[in-house]
């Protein structure tokens, strides 16, 4: 085994394990995507530590133990069809991939998209849509969705989301301030109410749009 795959097993089994993730088919992507890839050449050392790791451009791969939370949540089946909002790395791109049927993942920041399509593409990933843009408006055109994911802190859930989640759909959201945030859980019945649930508290860098925040700072 290489020194990348020992780390890979040991964060499943310290990080994700140890602290209640228990969906075998959610741990087997974990074993199965090499994180080491997502993270610039020379912060992979960081690659399996427990936190976030810095990507460039101001943004972060989100620390495993939360892409593993935000996973599980999703309760994701093979044939859905998934939502991301902020690709930022790929790497909760490629974990989503591997578990539903096809992702559509929106990012805002070219460089970081770019690098997120170059990767996945060369790991084989070929249900995986991208596009360029402000995701808190969503991607109307590929509407609706199974399952929604967003992956920055918004100041509330954006109602354009909330609109192209399907019935019986699932969206996961860190909503709050800019410091801190709940993680929720937003279901939506085969009556189109809403039920939103708290999960756990979290930090996230700002979702930043027309239905997230205006600005970075
Ligand atoms: N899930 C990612 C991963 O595994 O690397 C981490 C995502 S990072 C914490 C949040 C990402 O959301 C950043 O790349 C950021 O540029 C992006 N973002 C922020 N606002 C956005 C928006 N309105 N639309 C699309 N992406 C956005």
């Amino acid at each position: 085994m290489d020194r990348f795959s020992i780390l890979r097993k040991r964060m499943v089994e310290e990080q994700l394990i140890a602290r209640g993730i228990t969906d075998d088919l959610v741990l087997d992507a974990f074993l199965n995507v090499p994180r080491e890839q997502f993270v610039p050449k020379g912060l992979q050392k960081y690659a399996y530590e427990d936190g976030p790791v810095s990507i460039g451009f101001g943004q972060t791969i989100s620390q495993p133990y939360v892409v593993a939370v935000m996973t599980q949540l999703l309760d994701l089946k093979k044939d859905d069809k998934v939502l991301e909002i902020g690709t930022g790395s790929g790497y909760q791109t490629a974990i989503l991939a591997r578990l539903s049927g096809q992702v559509y993942t929106v990012e805002r920041i070219p460089g970081l998209l770019e690098r997120a399509k170059k990767i996945l593409n060369e790991l084989g990933y070929r249900n995986i849509y991208f596009r360029l843009g402000d995701g808190s408006l969503g991607w109307e055109d590929e509407t609706p969705y199974d399952k929604i994911i967003v992956t920055a802190a918004a100041p509330n859930v954006p109602p354009s989301l909330i609109g192209q989640l399907k019935r019986s759909g699932k969206m996961v959201i860190p909503v709050g301030d800019r410091y801190s945030q709940d993680l929720l859980v937003v279901q939506k019945d085969e009556k189109n109410r809403i039920k939103i649930g708290s999960k756990m508290r979290c930090v996230f860098v700002p979702l930043v749009g027309e239905q997230g925040w205006k600005d970075e700072a």
